[in-house]
């Protein structure tokens, strides 16, 4: 069956929705992370409710959760949950003035607050494919926030789509709009038994086409050295600097084991922060590896350089605390292969061909598959996110609605 998707309805949602600044704070310690992502969610609540959709509800921890009542008769499908977060990432400003590049002619696009920020052909990661099709920027300054607003609108254009066409059928579906997913703890506080759905999709990729369904395994390795203050008067044979201690300890990592030196399938040990002053201070890293064993190698690593650090100054403290921040999702997805094999099939029926790589980093996906709900990630129209060059295509997104909706009609038609 072929879907006829309501674009014009996606473009003036994304725009209602990157306008409102909503980027989240890594240092705070509520959830949500900052009040602009409460702006967000109240207005999806209030959209969800609008379009018809049954059960909307919003948590006192930041979810929007809404559901699709079952089309389908039939017993036993699997109930599917789409995802979308509302927060942009932290590192540049939200609030977006959104312009609209209607029938994309390939000349340069300048953004007017800061013609700097230019989008060509030659520079811009797909762009050339997009000629003739319809962008949308920021205005130079600021995030698009297209990640993962294009997400947002993506979900809500396939709400209403099914429940404008209920002789579609496809069994419940559930939506969850969440928080904070750019500052890692998008799903710690969702609730899976009240999600209730047996399959996830998260749409917050990039290339059209693109299902992914493979993420690093991820660790944090925290250094603390503590070393010995005294006057720096009479500190001679005395004296243990904590902060020389963290420059050897740097150095002596292997620096091509770094992002800066690995790609494709290589992980990686990268020192994000240091902390403290002449008597203590503290290191912080991150650890990768697509595989549990490179993660362990990683791990050994850092604890042989502290090792040696050990015997070279004994009268330092060295703690080294690692704790699991996620694991790649494809261990679990290898089980039942049938959440990666339907979108595959979804993204064909939409006229595409699937693009999967494995993704160097996480997504909200990843906690949620291991925590027992597959989830692998899907396109939804975005590109060069995290920058002031941020865009999306309304045509990219209004096929991932209709991957969204074949899927719906998939796990229906295998139950
Ligand atoms: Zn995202």
């Amino acid at each position: 069956m072929h879907h006829s998707i309501d674009a014009e309805d996606l473009l003036e949602r994304f725009c209602r929705y990157v306008r409102l600044d909503t980027r989240s704070d890594p240092h705070s310690s509520t959830c949500p992370s900052t009040p602009g992502q409460w702006d967000l969610l109240r207005l999806l609540e209030n959209e969800l409710t609008a379009i018809g959709a049954s059960e909307v509800r919003l948590t006192a921890d930041g979810y929007v959760l809404a559901t699709i009542p079952a089309t389908s008769a039939r017993a036993g499908v699997p109930r599917v949950a789409w995802f979308a977060h509302v927060d942009t990432a932290p590192e540049l400003p939200g609030g977006a003035m959104p312009i609209v590049h209607r029938k994309y002619a390939g000349k340069p696009i300048v953004l007017p607050d800061d013609p700097g920020q230019q989008l060509t052909v030659d520079t811009t990661p797909h762009l050339r494919e997009k000629i003739g099709q319809d962008i949308v920027t920021a205005s130079g300054t600021t995030l698009l926030g297209a990640d993962d607003k294009s997400g947002v609108a993506v979900v809500i254009g396939a709400v209403r789509h099914l429940l404008l066409h209920p002789e579609i059928p496809h069994g419940v579906i559930r939506v969850c709009f969440n928080p904070d997913e750019e500052v890692a703890s998008g799903m710690t506080r969702l609730k899976l038994d009240e999600l209730a759905a047996d399959v996830g999709y998260t749409l917050d990729g990039e290339e059209l086409g693109e299902i992914d369904c493979e993420t690093f395994s991820a660790d944090a390795a925290v250094l603390e050295i503590r070393g010995v203050s005294i006057h720096p008067g009479w500190a001679k044979g005395v004296m243990v600097n904590a902060l020389r201690l963290a420059g050897s300890f740097l150095s002596a990592l292997p620096a091509e084991v770094s992002p800066e030196r690995t790609a494709g399938r290589d992980g990686f040990i990268h020192p994000v922060e240091v902390a403290g002053n002449a008597d203590r201070c503290t290191v912080r890293m991150i650890l990768r590896d697509f595989e549990l064993a490179g993660l362990a190698a990683k791990r050994t690593t850092v604890e042989q350089v502290v090792a040696g650090l050990r015997i070279v100054e004994p009268r330092a403290v060295f703690t080294l605390t690692v704790s699991e921040q996620y694991r790649n999702m494809r261990y679990w997805m290898e089980e039942d292969m049938r959440p990666v094999e339907f979108a595959r099939e979804a993204v064909r029926r939409a006229g595409l061909a699937p693009v999967s790589t494995a993704i160097r980093g996480g997504t909200d996906g990843s906690n949620l598959t291991a925590r027992g709900l597959p989830c692998p990630n899907l396109f939804c129209g975005m590109h060069e996110v995290h920058s002031q060059r941020e865009w999306v295509c309304l045509q990219d997104m209004a096929k991932s609605v209709e991957t969204l909706l074949h899927l719906a009609e998939l796990w229906h038609e295998r139950a």
